[in-house]
């Protein structure tokens, strides 16, 4: 059940003030614990992703694991999905376009019509991601992401925790204040599986198409939507992660925020 209006902040902000003390996976146990009803962690299969599904795992919570399958992956992220399947024991369920949609979306710009404006890559990423993500997180009561403070720097401004008035839920960053290097070596000291394209030069994995590798002291994301501007292209976001007053989440809150 998802907490009641008037204790949505509050509870968000008991969140945040706990994780600040405790580590990743006593951040997730302490969401598990706080909060009553479904938690769902959407998985994109990065490197955060997959230290956040094997601490999951590993402490056998009860959050589902979700993912967004765009139809457009890399055949390496489809073979990492079932190799965490494998090694860890778990289902992820996959949410998918809605047929009609998708349908009339290649319609209308053609199968790769997100290259000719951003407009139609917002398009796309609303039909591919964001309508799937809000079925998948439809009477949630938390969403868990991977998302980490030093990605860009739209991402500095997160909390640990904080309630998204426009999903009507408490969102958690268990890994907001790790590094890349902590990510890897996590997954390195557990043997989490890691997608074989991070080892080509790929730190942030999205939609083939739309990802390449990055060159040496390039941005994180900068090999997602390469071929815009950061202005044109919101600053590589997809929309999915965006504050309670549906726009994309600024640097607000960047005082007290390690580099994690
Ligand atoms: S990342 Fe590219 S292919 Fe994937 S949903 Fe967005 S525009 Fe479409």
């Amino acid at each position: 059940m998802a907490p009641a209006a008037a204790d949505h902040d509050a509870l968000a902000a008991r969140l945040d003030a706990d994780f600040a003390a405790l580590d990743a996976p006593g951040r997730l146990r302490a969401l598990r614990a706080g909060v009553e009803g479904r938690i769902v962690f959407t998985t994109s299969f990065g490197l955060e992703d997959q230290a956040i599904a094997h601490m999951i795992a590993e402490a056998g919570l009860d959050i589902a694991l979700v993912t967004l399958d765009t139809g457009r992956m890399f055949p390496e992220t489809y073979e990492v999905w079932r190799e965490t399947e494998r090694r860890l024991g778990v289902r992820i369920a996959a949410y998918c376009p809605d047929g009609a949609a998708l349908e009339a979306l290649v319609e209308r710009q053609g199968i790769d019509g997100f290259y000719e404006s951003v407009p139609n890559r917002h398009a796309c990423c609303d039909v591919r991601k964001v309508a799937p993500l809000a079925r998948a997180l439809s009477g949630a009561s938390a969403w868990a992401t991977g998302l980490r403070a030093s990605q860009s720097l739209h991402r500095t401004g997160m909390g640990f925790a904080s309630f998204d008035a426009g999903r009507s839920l408490i969102k958690a960053n268990p890994l907001l204040d790790w590094s890349r290097e902590d990510v890897a070596a996590y997954c390195a000291r557990h043997g989490a599986p890691v997608n074989a394209l991070h080892a080509r030069g790929f730190p942030s994995i999205g939609c083939a198409p739309c990802t390449r590798a990055v060159q040496p002291g390039e941005d994180e994301r900068a090999g997602r939507w390469w071929w815009e501007t950061s202005d044109q292209a919101n600053d590589k976001e997809c929309g999915l992660h965006v504050g309670a007053d549906g726009r994309l989440v600024r640097a607000v809150k960047a005082e007290g925020l390690a580099d994690r």
